[in-house]
């Protein structure tokens, strides 16, 4: 029996699926709404995602693929405003909210990340519309150690997730290991949360091919450093700073040259001024490149020209940097915590390494490249492990999910 194609809105209220990811406070949020909402369609289902208005030029829809549509709500400032003033602009939002929703009404309100989650929570009530919600991060416990540049968390973060937790009427969380923190954190009813694991895109992220890899090999015969890469949007959450310190901690006649990919969030500039400092300290401004955001295809270009790629962030709920690396044939060198342990086979597609300390992210980083067949190794199987999870995938997984859910109600 065929079933009735749904219509989806995904609520993403402090960043657009129109930015660039790596920019403002796009990152992998962005990548995953814009894949799932693209695969929901192309399934025949109709997708609708809501976002605050940043820019008073911005159309009030903008049509981003068949069957997906952008509709931007009016709620605070017409500009950008940094993550945290949108805590005050979530009432508004969802007043927005209702009003599109009246006009256009949805069978299921998909949340992404907690400020979107409350603000649909009572419109989604007054509607009678199913909540779904999606963290994509979330966060520290409260007794965590902050790290260095970054801001304590608000009240209301804590708050709205714990919430968020409860009211919501499904959690849909990306990895195991983001389930175990909704459910030993949270205390939420197992029953209503639910993994759907990423994808990735393995035509856009593919090994090196012809010559391609002819001219890395040919650059790495003739002496040239190879390149260790790093990207991200640029927030000490990341991790970049141990990036640098790890690099530095290799001798430097074997030092290899570090790439560091990703834009600041609006309020980041601190952050990367510290990062340009340590680079200098180190002695090594020639060797290291601040490449900015990338788009798409240039980021997949840059990512099969490295040797390595680092994924430091202090915590992750996934760690999708890890899993394009894999699908572009190239090992990973992450940090031993969250989603990364799932996106990383240790010893297998990469090693992850536990801790803070730049020597031992040294030693993994110089181990690979002093052996290159199992740099090879890994990368193929790195590869092969990225196969398996494409964006197809993971919306079908989605919309069983959403299947099963709504046939419960
Ligand atoms: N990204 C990009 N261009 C950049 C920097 C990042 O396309 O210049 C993408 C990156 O490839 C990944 C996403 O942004 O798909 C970041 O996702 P991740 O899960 O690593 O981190 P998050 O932003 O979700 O914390």
């Amino acid at each position: 029996m065929e079933r009735a194609a749904l219509s989806v809105g995904f609520v993403m209220l402090h960043t657009s699926p129109l930015d660039v990811p790596g920019t403002k406070d796009a990152g992998g949020m962005n990548v995953v709404v814009r894949a799932q909402a693209d695969a929901l369609a192309l399934a025949g289902h109709r997708v609708v995602i809501f976002t605050r208005r940043a820019d008073g030029a911005a159309p009030a829809v903008v049509e981003l693929a068949s069957g997906v549509t952008v509709v931007h709500l009016d709620a605070g400032p017409a500009r950008v405003i940094s993550k945290g003033e949108h805590e005050e602009v979530i009432e508004d939002f969802g007043r927005a909210l209702a009003a599109a929703l009246e006009r256009d009404p949805v069978d299921l309100l998909h949340a992404e990340h907690w400020f979107s989650g409350i603000a649909a929570l009572g419109t989604a009530r007054a509607a009678g519309i199913p909540l779904v919600q999606s963290y994509h991060s979330i966060a520290a416990a409260p007794d965590t150690p902050l790290t260095e540049g970054e801001r304590p968390e608000s009240p209301g973060r804590l708050a709205g997730e714990l919430l968020l937790a409860h009211e919501a009427d499904l959690v849909i969380s990306v990895s195991e290991a983001e389930r175990r923190t909704v459910l030993e954190r949270f205390d939420a009813d197992p029953a209503r949360v639910r993994v759907v694991p990423l994808g990735v895109d393995t035509e856009l992220f593919h090994p090196c091919e012809g010559r391609e890899c002819e001219e890395r090999r040919d650059w790495l015969d003739r002496g040239g450093r190879p390149e260790v890469l790093v990207v991200g949007r640029l927030h000490p959450l990341k991790g970049f700073d141990l990036a640098i310190d790890a690099v530095a901690a290799i001798p430097a006649e074997d030092r290899p040259a570090l790439r560091i990919v990703g834009a600041p969030p609006p309020d980041g500039d601190d952050y990367v001024r510290g990062l340009h400092e340590a680079v200098l300290q180190h002695g090594m401004i020639s060797t290291t490149s601040f490449d900015g955001a990338l788009r798409r295809s240039e980021l997949a270009e840059r990512i099969r020209r490295a040797a390595v790629v680092l994924v430091p962030s202090h915590s992750e709920t996934f760690g999708l940097v890890a899993l394009e690396a894999a699908a572009s044939g190239v090992p990973v060198i992450a940090r031993n915590t969250g989603g990364l342990r799932e996106a990383v086979v240790d010893g297998v597609t990469g090693e992850l390494v536990t801790g803070d300390e730049p020597a031992d992210w040294a030693r993994a980083i110089t181990r690979l490249l002093d052996d290159t067949a199992r740099a090879e190794r890994m990368g193929a199987e790195a590869r092969r492990h990225a196969l398996s999870r494409s964006w197809d995938a993971s919306a079908e997984r989605l919309l069983e999910v959403y299947r099963e859910f709504l046939a419960t109600r």
